[in-house]
């Protein structure tokens, strides 16, 4: 009697404890989410998305449906980080997308020759080359062409190769240019890591703060084939800020952009840049990104920021 009497208590107990787990166990998970404000078809999206320990950390974290969903769609984004995103995100009044990228790419814009990474989008209108984004010295773009058709400033070959597009857009603004009665002058193209090693050398024993205005190997846009730099017989043929005031300099600021160009170093924006400015240094990106480049006044770091998914290398 007593040997069954204990079975049942055994078998009862039993019960109760399968019962306490049903409740306590799935129902509390899918009482969290709901307290997170997922609904069914949101929890399913997440199990496709995420792993059970990724899930886990949704839950143990307490990360609400509103936080985390703008951040889904974005390629290089790492659940785990989601309070570092989200802390820049609010502190610098930015968008999921930006707060990402800043999170990826923290010192695209400070820290000048401190914290390089290699260059960024390679062989792509929108490679990012600058003082923290290096190219490799064996980097050389695969569709140089020599600017044979347009004004050179000297008679030296190595000098005027341009990637084709560039070339391209490059003539068609100077053609416009002539239709205003301007006649713009190449003076620098494409130039190679070991060039550009013996020109930053030379200013940094010959000039004061080489690097305000010279880039070290490595990190100049000339090496990218996407870079260019203009004068004129008003800018005395220089390289010159004048350039800024001359007709031809006036036309480049109001009209190069209609060609893919950006002033690529502008005016009050040096703290960014760490250059200069450079009226006569162009930049290509392409008409779209140029356009919105010239209407919002930004830098091409900015513009990658504040509008594209950032890759992390
Ligand atoms: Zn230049």
């Amino acid at each position: 009697m007593k040997l069954i009497k204990s079975i049942i208590i055994i078998i009862f107990a039993s019960i109760i404890f399968l019962i306490m787990t049903c409740i306590n166990t799935y129902p509390e998970r899918a009482n969290s989410f709901e307290i997170l404000g997922y609904n069914n078809e949101d929890i399913n999206l997440l199990k496709n998305k995420f792993t059970d320990a990724e899930i886990r950390f949704i839950i143990n974290n307490r990360i609400m449906k509103r936080k985390l969903f703008p951040y889904l769609e974005l390629s290089y984004f790492s659940l785990t980080e989601i309070h570092a995103y989200e802390s820049i995100r609010v502190k610098q009044n930015v968008s999921h997308l930006t707060a990402v990228n800043l999170k990826n790419h923290p010192h695209i814009m400070d820290n000048f020759y401190l914290k390089i990474n290699n260059a960024l989008n390679l062989q792509q209108n929108l490679i990012l080359v600058n003082k923290n984004y290096r190219l490799s010295a064996d980097y050389i773009p695969d569709n140089l062409v020599y600017t044979k058709d347009i004004p050179l400033l000297i008679d030296d070959k190595n000098r005027y190769y341009l990637q084709i597009d560039v070339y391209n857009a490059l003539k068609a603004l100077f053609t416009e240019a002539l239709k205003h009665n301007l006649t713009l002058i190449l003076s620098n193209g494409y130039r190679s890591y070991e060039k550009q090693a013996k020109i930053y050398e030379f200013y940094k024993i010959n000039a004061l703060n080489a690097d305000a205005f010279s880039a070290r190997a490595g990190h100049s846009e000339h090496q990218t084939g996407l870079a260019l730099d203009l004068t004129s017989e008003s800018a005395s043929y220089l390289l010159t800020k004048e350039f800024e005031n001359t007709k031809e300099g006036i036309f480049i600021k109001d009209h190069a952009h209609y060609f893919g160009f950006i002033v690529r170093y502008p005016k009050d924006k040096s703290h960014l840049t760490g250059y200069d400015y450079e009226p006569w240094h162009l930049r290509y990106v392409g008409i779209e990104v140029a356009k919105i480049i010239f209407e919002k006044k930004l830098t091409l770091e900015e513009y990658l920021l504040y509008y594209t998914e950032m890759p992390l290398t």
